[in-house]
């Protein structure tokens, strides 16, 4: 159907028109990317962020100050539909949650700025094999981050962005007062808008090789660096620096599963029975041995969402298989 607002971009709408897009995040990145898909025809968007639009997001968003108190997600919409009323908008005011998407969609997009919403945006994408793209920004958005996966082609996020779940993260006072604290959230940061838009603008660069509009993914090289204003950044300014990924964590890669398994059966081969001392002693009474089974959430968490590196799922076995090895001689 032929539209005026996109005769300016006639080949990107015949391509985008199709496409079923999920947002995950709705903040200043998220929130341009939604307002450039809107602007391209996509035919259907599917936005998910948990958050009221704030006095501080005015500086700093395509939403303006009229939508302050209101949810980003539903304002983002409306917005959406001032642009292009024929996209197909679901607003979802909650976190992510694979749960929360009745049909498959084309391509995910994340700007969430959290390390868990980044991880089970991953292991969705794995799971349904769906292109994902992660965006975000460091240092007062000086220097541009994204990530792609390609799930079965290259590296996943865990594989690149696994570090995070160790890295300490500046205190939020949030976490005092909110019940639904997230500990993994980036607390919100100083940056400019300028520097929002050319991320965002970068982001959607990938996206059109995504979408197969553009040949500018090289597989191999699935990170995107860009330093937009930092002067003690190693990067060129104002330059694309394309980073390899190594694949190899123990969501996307099967091997490394197994290879795990391996070891750890390895190093916890069962006793000879015939050498059982009944009045040997396996553990000492510590304070240790006493403790309760394991935190079930923990693991549950981990292996639901997939959430861990290879060292994490190696560490966290082996805690189990221990912890389970107690219990067992505790009940005996
Ligand atoms: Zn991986």
């Amino acid at each position: 159907m032929f539209m005026p607002v996109f005769t300016r971009n006639p080949k990107e709408h015949a391509v985008f028109s199709s496409l079923d897009i999920v947002a995950v995040g709705g903040g200043s990145i998220g929130g341009t990317l939604i307002d450039i898909l809107a602007r391209t025809g996509v035919g259907s968007l599917t936005l998910i962020d948990p958050e009221d639009f704030a006095e501080e997001n005015v500086g700093r968003h395509v939403l303006t100050g009229d939508s302050v108190g209101k949810s980003k997600v539903e304002e983002l919409a409306r917005h959406v539909a001032r642009i292009n009323p024929d996209c197909r908008v679901t607003a979802l005011k909650e976190r992510f949650d694979a749960s929360l998407l009745s049909s498959r969609p084309d391509l995910v997009v994340s700007t969430a700025d959290s390390f868990q919403a980044a991880s089970l945006v991953n292991s969705y994408a794995l799971r349904e094999k769906i292109p994902a793209i992660f965006g975000g920004v460091w240092g007062e958005a000086s220097v541009a981050e994204i990530l792609y996966v390609l799930p079965g082609k290259t590296p996943c996020y865990e594989c690149y962005g696994a570090f995070r779940r160790n890295v300490e993260i500046p205190p939020d006072t949030r976490r005092y007062t909110d019940p639904n604290y997230d500990e993994t959230r980036i607390p919100g940061q100083a940056g400019l808008w300028a520097n929002i838009l050319m991320v965002a603008g970068l982001q959607f660069q990938v996206i059109l090789g995504l979408v197969g509009l553009r040949d500018t993914l090289k597989y191999s090289g699935t990170v995107w660096l860009m330093n937009i204003s930092d002067p003690n950044c190693p990067f060129q300014p104002l330059a694309l620096t394309v980073g390899e990924v190594k694949k190899g964590c123990a969501v996307c890669d099967q091997g490394c599963l197994e290879e795990l398994l391996r070891e750890n059966l390895a190093d916890n081969q069962s006793p000879d029975p015939s050498k059982f001392n009944p009045g040997e002693k396996m553990f000492e009474d510590t304070e240790e041995a006493s403790r309760p089974l394991v935190k079930l959430s923990d693991v549950a968490f981990a292996l639901e969402t997939g959430a861990c590196s290879l060292a994490m799922k190696h560490r966290r076995m082996r805690r189990l298989e221990a912890e389970v090895a107690k219990s067992d001689q505790r009940k005996s």
